[in-house]
């Protein structure tokens, strides 16, 4: 997962990237970084950590020019942030390149073993160059030509932001995993995984780039193009709203807090237990908890304090590191769980850990009784399209039953919304749009070509 941000203003963007990135800074923390086009040059910063940590006045005061591009992201295991640190940069025919993206290809290494025997050499194991090199192979003073001709060889997850001469295009894949959303104000123009990073720029949020849409910014507004004639199943990752977004996402015309806090109704209608206080996982846990809360009666309590400046603990490389980062993240409040019954509302299991350790240090801290409500189904299978998930091994439903898993993790009840009652949650009259493969294993975008 990444967050990515693109704008073109008619002042110096270095300062708006700098804000627009600090409110995507929840889609990735192990890295950030932008590219500003000075009229003269590309000039490109990126660096391992916090935006707020890594751009510096003086390093924003020397990276000046009207547009520019910018990302937040995460480590893999097996990467080093500064070695695939976005954004990109490359030149062809005399023109220069720059890309931010968010996905994952399914078929990345095929292409880039197909390129490498053509003799291209890569500087990194990253999708997003690729992405890269086949619009430079193709572009011949056609951009738009260039990225559809690309595009035609991607297979996967991808959303991202070219920056081209005086041009942003936006691009997302024809099944529309991963979000990108548009916005503008007198002249100024921007593209983002989330409509916060416009929001707090006083920009007007227009709609999501829709799946398999090009838009770029022209002398008046956006300009719309297809990549293909052909529609795909659209496939927007539901856990977007589980967990990933913000609360204050619009995305797919479904805001994130609404759809939390119905998760929590629809948890209560579909598995009501008899308890003194619900007790919400912050952050996302925070709106399903009220929900769960009004629709019980039962009062709702900050059981839990969270350290702030924790990272998410599923993107955390290793496991040792993941479970330092649980006890540090959540604390149990002793004075408000201490000989309650209580429900913890959370939004996923993964790996089993995070709630293991949570319903201990509740126990500990005196919770008399601990159940446990999820706002997603079981995740049983891999995400192919972007999200770090572990492996079917490491997926703790995929391994066990909903009954062994409570054991496991210590829980006096535990239940995960339906499949059927998270669709609902969306308020959509059209619920076909949502890719729910990691719940039931059905691919849009086979991962065989993996
Ligand atoms: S598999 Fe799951 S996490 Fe991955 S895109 Fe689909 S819904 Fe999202």
């Amino acid at each position: 997962m990444a967050g990515i941000l693109g704008i073109k203003s008619t002042q110096n963007v270095s300062r708006k990237l700098f804000y627009g990135l600090n409110s995507l800074q929840h889609r990735g923390q192990e890295g950030c970084g932008i590219a500003v086009n000075t009229g003269e040059d590309i000039v490109r910063v990126r660096h391992s950590g916090l935006v707020i940590d890594s751009m510096k006045e003086d390093v924003l005061d020397s990276t000046t020019g009207n547009i520019g591009i910018g990302n937040v992201r995460y480590a893999m295991a097996s990467t080093s942030v500064n070695a695939t640190g976005e954004p990109f940069f490359g030149f062809t025919k005399g023109e220069k390149l720059s890309i931010v993206n968010d996905g994952s290809l399914i078929n990345h290494q095929l292409l880039r073993t197909r390129l490498e025997e053509e003799g291209m050499m890569f500087q990194t194991n990253s999708d997003t160059e690729v992405i890269l090199y086949l619009i430079a192979r193709y572009y011949d003073g056609d951009i738009i030509k260039a990225v559809k001709k690309a595009a035609s060889y991607l297979e996967g997850a991808y959303s991202f932001i070219l920056m081209y001469q005086d041009k942003l295009i936006a691009v997302r894949d024809p099944n529309g995993f991963r979000p990108l959303v548009m916005g503008h104000k007198n002249g100024e123009y921007i593209f983002a995984s989330e409509n916060a990073a416009g929001d707090i720029l006083g920009m007007t949020f227009d709609r999501d780039v829709t799946p398999g849409e090009i838009v770029v910014t022209g002398e008046n507004g956006f300009v719309s193009h297809r990549l293909k004639d052909k529609e795909e199943k659209h496939s927007f990752c539901i856990f977007e709203h589980v967990y990933l977004a913000r609360n204050d996402a619009n995305l797919e015309e479904v805001n994130a807090y609404l759809f939390r806090w119905r998760t929590g109704k629809i948890l209560y209608e579909e598995s009501p237990v008899d308890v003194d206080l619900v007790v919400p996982v912050p952050d996302s846990g925070y709106p399903a908890a009220i929900g769960y809360s009004q629709a019980s009666a039962i009062p709702l309590g900050e059981g839990l304090v969270k350290n702030r400046y924790m990272g998410r603990t599923f993107i955390k490389p290793t496991q040792e590191e993941r479970e330092i980062a649980v006890r540090l993240k959540l604390n149990p409040q002793y004075h408000v769980v201490k000989g309650k019954k209580i429900v913890l509302v959370d939004d996923s299991i993964v790996r089993g850990t995070t709630s293991r350790n949570l319903i201990q240090n509740l126990r500990d801290a005196g919770a008399t009784e601990v159940h446990v409500r999820i706002t997603s189904p079981p995740v049983e299978y891999p995400c192919y399209y972007g999200i770090d998930t572990p492996s079917r091994n490491n997926l703790i439903a995929s391994q066990h039953s909903v009954e062994e898993i409570k054991e496991i993790i210590g829980a006096d009840s535990l239940s995960f919304i339906s499949l059927d009652g998270l669709y609902r949650a969306s308020d959509l009259e059209n619920r076909d749009i949502f890719c729910n493969a990691c719940f039931t294993g059905n691919y849009n975008v086979d991962p065989c070509l993996l």
